[in-house]
Formats: C-alpha cells, structure tokens, sequence
C-alpha cells in the first residue's frame, strides 16, 4: 500500500525535475556560446502551431493533404502550389535550429503526413530525424527538394537563392503530384505562378547586385552560400565552429573586413550580435538582422537586396 500510495508522488518529483532541467538547458543556451551550434538559434524561442481539430478532421477525412517539411520556407512554396487542397508544417518551427528535437505533438502531427519535402542538402536535422519519421508514418512518401540543385558541400541552406528554390518549387509539384495525381493541372498552374514570382525576384536581385563595388559581404551563421554563390558574391562567416568569435578572432576579422571592402554584416534575430557589432564597428559598416527561415520568402530577399546594393555600390 505505501509503495503504491509513493508512486504518484515520485512521479511528480521526477516530472517537477525534468521540467527544471528542461528550462534550465534554455537558459543555458542563451548563456553559454558553446551551446550555439543549433545554427545560430535558440530553440526556447520555437513556436511550432499544432494543427488544430478541424485540420485533423480533413487530413483523417482525405479532404486535404498534410505535407511536412523541414524549414519554414518551403512550406510557404508548399502552401503556394497545393493551394488549397493542402496543409503544410515545417518540422524545424521558425526560431528553432538545426539541432532541433521535435516534440511529441509534433511527431502525433507528423505521423499523419501523406508527403515530407526533404531539403535533401545534407541537414543535420534530417541526417538526425528522417530515420524516426519513416518509422512513425511508412506509408510517408518522402521527395527530395533539391533534386537538380549542384549541391555545397556543408551549407545545406539550399532556399537561400531564388535559383535553387525554382528547383525546390518544381520539386515540389512533382511530389503533390506523386501523392494527388487527379490535381496535377491545378498544381501545375499554382507552380507556374510560384516560379515566375522567383523569376521576378531573381532578375530584380541580379540587376540590384550586378553593378557592386564590393562582393563580399559577412554574415554571423553561414546560411547564404548559395544566395552568393548564384549572384557572384563572397559570404564570409564570422560562426566558427558554431561558436560566437573570440575577442582575437574580432580583430582578425575586422583585418579580413577591410581588406575585403566589407560593409554590410548579416546577423540572426536569436543570436548575440556583440562579435558582429565589435566588427561593424571596426570597418564602418552595417549590421542587418535577417532570419533566412523567415516567412514572406520574397520580401525577405528583396530585403537582402536591398541592403547590400545600398551599402555596397
Ligand atoms: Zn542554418
């Protein structure tokens, strides 16, 4: 009886401290710059939206498809070429990293996925999870969106260019079409219209970029290999290994600034911004908060745009 009666109370004990311990890691994240490395975000500032009932009842009810996706951005082309047939979640939420573990309500949603758009560039975050997902929901047909990208070897921030993210939306309608092919008019339409917007955007970039002084420009997280790699320009990281630079590393790459015409740093909402200031400083320039998992895609690279062409002309 009184072993029976402790059971519920060492529960409670045990619960109370996972929950410490749990919050106490997310303090520990923001603190200690070794904790860093989820890609230059914290992850006690993801907010992932369930689905909610309604959503439920129309992926278990075949009247809408539920496709999962790794970042933000690509459920943005997901919502744009499913239209309304579909609902999209990203399983990194926005303000989370790569090293992000997904929660139990996250997994239930995932479990009812019909298609996941896998980056497919290398992301730690499926290299970790994918294995897991596959277990959870077998039936999950699983499409590679990079498939025709010519890949950079350890940036897997393939949405970055406008360029690959043509690719990623034409993969993105080959796999609406793979699990709903009685649509596949109305998502060749939708993905139509979603390339010409990037075609748009991409030809805007390619005229704003086309006349800089400089090419180079820093960022603190390297997610913008193939946006520099697509207009001809230099994206120098200031991370090392994921970690916030040393004080010396600060004034070696204050040298590595000036010597390279630097005058726009790109920084990350969630990260400490001290290292990137001490350097803008140093060379005069600029510091931009930019979130490469941001929503608005379009807006958000016009944004880009339009801070290097300003500061770099
Ligand atoms: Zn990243």
């Amino acid at each position: 009886m009184t072993s029976k009666k402790s059971y519920p109370l060492f529960s409670a004990v045990i619960a109370i401290l996972l929950i410490a311990s749990v919050s106490l890691s997310g303090c520990l994240n923001t603190d200690d710059p070794a904790d860093e490395h989820d890609h230059g975000h914290g992850d006690q500032n993801a907010a992932y939206d369930p689905l909610d009932n309604a959503s439920v009842h129309q992926i278990v009810n075949g009247s809408k498809i539920l496709v999962a996706a790794s970042v933000v951005p690509q459920t943005e082309f997901i919502e744009k070429i499913g239209g309304d047939n579909v609902i999209a979640i990203s399983m990194i939420p926005s303000g989370a990293g790569h090293t992000y573990d997904p929660s139990p309500r996250q997994l239930e949603d995932l479990s009812k996925a019909d298609l996941y758009m896998q980056l497919g560039s290398g992301e730690p975050f499926e290299t970790d999870n994918m294995p897991t997902f596959k277990e959870l929901n077998p039936n999950m047909t699983v499409i590679n969106s990079s498939k025709g990208i010519a890949l950079i070897q350890g940036d897997s921030h393939i949405w970055t260019s406008p360029k690959a993210a043509m690719t990623m939306a034409e993969n993105t309608y080959k796999g609406l079409v793979s699990v709903d092919a009685s649509n596949e008019s109305y998502y060749r339409a939708n993905a139509d219209a979603c390339i010409q917007e990037l075609e748009a955007l991409d030809a805007e970039l390619t005229t704003d970029l086309s006349g800089l002084k400089s090419r180079h420009f820093m960022v603190y997280h390297p997610a913008w290999g193939y946006f520099a790699r697509d207009y001809n320009l230099t994206q120098i990281a200031i991370e090392v290994d994921g970690k916030e630079p040393a004080p010396q590393d600060v004034v070696n790459f204050i040298g590595i600034a000036k010597d390279n015409n630097v005058s726009v740093i790109f920084v990350q909402e969630q990260v400490s911004v001290s290292g990137a200031s001490a350097i803008a400083e140093g060379v005069g320039g600029s510091v931009y908060v930019l979130d490469p998992l941001a929503k608005n895609y379009i807006e958000n690279m016009r944004e880009v745009g339009h801070a290097l062409a300003d500061k770099m002309s």
